[in-house]
């Protein structure tokens, strides 16, 4: 049990079954990618550990890069414009691999896609430690999914409240 703030966190997915998980996903990745130099494009801050303990289990020769994904104030149909910070790599002609935390609303990481399939990639993927089914307001093709979840705020293992929590290797639900 966690408190940060107001708010407690209980015990929901323990490391030993993140690490399992991961390996699987690992597995699939390498399958699938066999041949191919994949662009790992990993969205900070929320995938830094999932993406770490992914890239341990990749066999595959791979480049990874770090995007943080900013908003802007102006707004659209969907909501809140995000604009991707980082990005240096050419994309053009490249198998990319995006990496998140957690696809919620999905909107995140539609808009993400979006941006990056105007760079003419031969191929992108989806890769999230976490997926809110009920949550889901877009239209998206996840490739790999870690766990399925209920809509539930869960914190840890990259997941932050109010930037604190990130730093724990199981992840935790609020109370
Ligand atoms: P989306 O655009 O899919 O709604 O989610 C965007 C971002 O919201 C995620 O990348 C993540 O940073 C944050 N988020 C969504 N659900 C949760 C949650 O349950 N816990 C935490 N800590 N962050 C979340
Ligand atoms: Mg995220
Ligand atoms: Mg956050």
């Amino acid at each position: 049990m966690i408190t940060i703030k107001d708010k407690t966190f209980v015990p929901f997915i323990a490391a030993e079954s993140i690490q399992a998980r991961i390996q699987e996903l690992a597995d699939q990745i390498n399958q699938e990618y066999a041949g191919k130099q994949p662009l790992i494009v990993v969205v900070l801050n929320g995938a830094f550990l999932f993406a770490a303990d992914l890239a341990k289990h990749l066999t595959i020769p791979c480049e990874i890069t770090f995007i943080r994904v900013a908003s802007y104030n102006a707004t659209e149909s969907s909501g809140t414009v995000k604009q991707i910070l980082g990005l240096t790599e050419a994309i053009e002609g490249r198998d990319l691999i995006v990496v998140e935390d957690i696809v919620d609303t999905g909107l995140t990481i539609a808009q993400v896609c979006d941006q990056l399939q105007e760079k003419h990639p031969a191929s992108l993927s989806i890769a999230t430690l976490l997926f809110k089914p009920a949550a889901l307001k877009k239209q998206l093709d996840l490739h790999y999914v870690g766990f399925e979840i209920e809509n539930r705020f869960v914190l840890g293992y990259g997941l932050d409240y109010d930037g604190l929590g990130r730093n724990t290797p199981d992840i935790l639900v609020l109370e």
